[in-house]
């Protein structure tokens, strides 16, 4: 699965498109709160301005549902995008009404011009044709950066490559990198390999563990999405986060597990907390006594032993949703506790996902883990074996 090459494409002096991921995570004041996506993007960036090209930038950022919202500007990653490449960044006003095309348009060598939120136009998550040509008008050559969206057919992932020809796109440096480092961990894994999944909905993530099943040794689940599954085994979860809709399905994952001898682990005690709320009186409870009308909000104590104990012996992790919600000090702790874990192991680890890529940075462990991919949906679905769309044509022999 040979991508194309950005060396290879003839971009002196030319207009460059680059689909960059800036989707970052920010706190309640604004503050970009983990950096890496935008950092990632930067040797793309500076390649295309050292061949002295007029580089366009295109980002999603959070879901702003087709329409424009101050509450997702760009301007925030403008201003850190600014810092990295020690260069002027002109934001547009829009994506693609007339000023910001002109703007595309007249942009000269070594300028980079970064577009407003995609998804503040309708037709960006529609793979919209009309979006798709109106981006692909502003410059000469399109470059795939975004990893984190390549699972997506948007317009500016997957309609617009249809307006470049082979000469004229190729994968970004970040995009190679990912594929790269995943195709090994995919054709080649190192056993046992175990897959640590947590997060808030099962929903999300079903599709990704009934794939994973086949291919990893052990499962770890953790985080809101545990309490389907053990509300499913018969256990009184409280008032946790559950999809009663899937009750069936969280058995069926079971079921195949015992099938195919994949070790499935749930947890066995759990944070609960009266509400949902940092100043929430809570207790840790085994997992058969969650009182009712509390929630579980972390994995407790005796699940992180369990976890570790079940983790010792694994030699490739990959790991994708936090234990519990890290983004309160109160219910981080199980998320912390498996991230040292992780990182002091001689495992290869792997961390996807941008809230466990965040979580891994808040507790200084990022330059621990082997490799921290750019995308939690998008690594999940190369490793069930999909081809992405916004890979597929980008492919040197599609
Ligand atoms: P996801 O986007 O599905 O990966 O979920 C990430 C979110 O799950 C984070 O914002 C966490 O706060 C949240 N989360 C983790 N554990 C729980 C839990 N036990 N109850 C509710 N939300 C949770």
């Amino acid at each position: 699965m040979e991508l194309l090459h950005l060396k290879n494409l003839e971009i002196k002096d030319k207009k460059v498109f680059i689909r960059c991921d800036f989707n970052v995570p920010m706190d309640e004041f604004g503050n970009i709160t983990d950096d890496r996506r935008i950092r990632s993007a930067v040797a793309t960036i500076n390649y295309c301005l050292d061949q002295d090209c007029a580089v366009v930038l295109a980002s999603h950022l959070g879901r702003p549902k087709g329409e424009a919202n101050e509450k997702y500007t760009l301007a925030p990653v403008a201003r850190r995008l600014q810092q990295l490449l020690k260069r002027h960044v002109e934001l547009a006003p829009g994506v693609v009404d007339d000023v910001t095309l002109k703007m595309a348009q007249e942009l000269p060598r070594h300028e980079v011009l970064l577009l407003e939120n995609l998804r503040f136009e309708a037709g960006e998550t529609k793979d919209d044709k009309e979006l798709s040509q109106k981006l692909a008008s502003m410059a000469e050559f399109y470059v795939n950066d975004a990893f984190g969206v390549s699972h997506r057919a948007h317009a500016s992932v997957h309609g617009i490559t249809e307006y470049f020809d082979k000469e004229h796109k190729a994968a970004g440096f970040l995009l190679e990198k990912e594929m790269s480092f995943f195709g090994k961990i995919i054709n080649n894994p190192v056993r046992p390999f175990a897959a640590i999944v947590g997060g808030s909905k099962v929903s999300g993530k079903l599709e990704a563990l009934v794939n994973l099943l086949p291919k990893v040794d052990k499962i770890f689940i953790g985080g809101g999405m545990a309490f389907t599954f053990l509300k499913q085994l018969g256990y009184d979860i409280g008032a946790s986060l559950v999809e009663d809709d899937l009750l069936d399905e969280a058995q069926h994952i079971m079921d195949e597990a015992k099938k195919l001898g994949v070790k499935f682990y749930l947890p066995v005690d759990v944070v609960a907390a009266e509400k949902f709320a940092e100043d929430a009186v809570s207790k840790i409870v085994t997992a058969q006594e969650i009182p009712s009308e509390w929630m579980g909000l972390d994995i407790g104590p005796a699940t992180v032993r369990l976890y570790r104990e079940a983790l010792n012996d694994v030699q490739t992790i990959l790991w994708n949703g936090p234990m519990g919600v890290y983004e309160m000090d109160r219910f981080a702790r199980g998320s912390s506790k498996i991230a040292h874990f992780v990182a002091d192991s001689y495992a290869t680890t792997v961390v996807g996902g941008g809230d466990t890529a965040d979580l891994v940075q808040r507790v200084n462990l990022d330059e621990e883990m082997s490799f921290i991919s750019t995308g939690g949906g998008a690594s999940l679905e190369l490793l069930e074996g999909k081809t992405l769309p916004g890979v597929a044509p980008l492919l040197i022999l599609e």
